[in-house]
């Protein structure tokens, strides 16, 4: 999976899924932009990515902020002169109840990181003269599987899911795949971020009795990136340790 003289946009690559994707990136060859809100994080993965190889640029910015979409494109572009492979990974996670009233304080900053973001960026004319592709980082918790207090959260990713075939459909003919892929619980600072022990999603007993590490679903966002994947569009995959089967027993 070399992604030898490809540069590629990983959102949300300063922990986690995004951090191990950019690494990963770097590794086969990629000159990769690294984008986040926290500059030690980013700092951090940065080093890392200098130990594998590949260039790569860090580029503080939040996704949810119209010129800051904006910008994230143009600096990589900028520095590498093309772009091949964007990245919509950035997310947050949030609970609130619908009986308490409580949803709406989450909503907006939700659906402006999860979904808005993903819309923002302007890249697809960018996408188009490289017969690039977008891997959209979803969730089994969307339209797939619903979860108790999250419902601002599975509308996001629902929207990211539809919002994955639709552009595709429309980029199919000018050569740009789009694409999704859906974890299951993936061992991250996500849940502490959203002010959630760990261990209540670390416990959560998948048919396969494990829940995934960050590597693991980096591997399937190169894999989709890749030219390997070149049939692939409108698709969304999913790794969660079957447990989708689980919860719909
Ligand atoms: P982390 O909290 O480890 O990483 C989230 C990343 O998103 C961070 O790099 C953070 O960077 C970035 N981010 C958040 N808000 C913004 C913003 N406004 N602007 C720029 N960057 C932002 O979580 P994960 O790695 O788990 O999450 C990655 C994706 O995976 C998300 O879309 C999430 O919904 C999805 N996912 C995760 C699952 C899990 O169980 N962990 C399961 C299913 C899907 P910074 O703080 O520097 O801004």
């Amino acid at each position: 999976m070399s992604f030898s003289g490809k540069v590629v946009i990983v959102t949300g690559a300063s922990s986690g899924i995004g951090a191990a994707a950019a690494v990963m990136f770097c590794k086969e060859g990629a000159s990769v932009a690294l984008v986040g809100r926290n500059e030690k994080k980013l700092m951090d993965v940065s080093k890392k990515c200098s130990i594998v190889g590949g260039k790569h640029i860090i580029i503080k910015a939040d996704v949810s902020n119209d010129e800051d979409a904006k910008r994230i494109i143009s600096e990589t572009i900028m520095k590498f002169g093309q772009l091949d492979v964007l990245v919509n990974n950035a997310g947050i996670t949030g609970f609130a109840s619908v009986l308490e009233g409580t949803v709406l304080e989450t909503y907006d900053k939700i659906m402006k990181i999860n979904l808005w973001a993903v819309y923002g960026p302007p890249a697809a004319p960018h996408l188009v003269k490289t017969k690039g592709n977008i891997v959209n980082v979803s969730s089994i918790v969307s339209s797939m599987v619903a979860d108790i207090n999250a419902s601002a959260y599975c509308c996001s990713k629902a929207g990211v899911n539809i919002f994955t075939q639709s552009t595709a459909a429309e980029l199919a003919s000018f050569g740009v795949r789009v694409n999704a892929i859906s974890p299951g619980p993936v061992v991250t600072d996500i849940y502490d971020n959203a002010g959630v022990t760990p261990d209540v999603v670390f416990d959560i007993k998948t048919p396969l009795g494990r829940v995934s590490q960050s590597e693991e679903i980096a591997d399937l966002i190169l894999y989709l990136a890749s030219d390997k994947a070149k049939g692939i569009t409108g698709s969304n995959i999913v790794s969660d340790n079957g447990c989708m089967l689980h919860m719909l027993k």
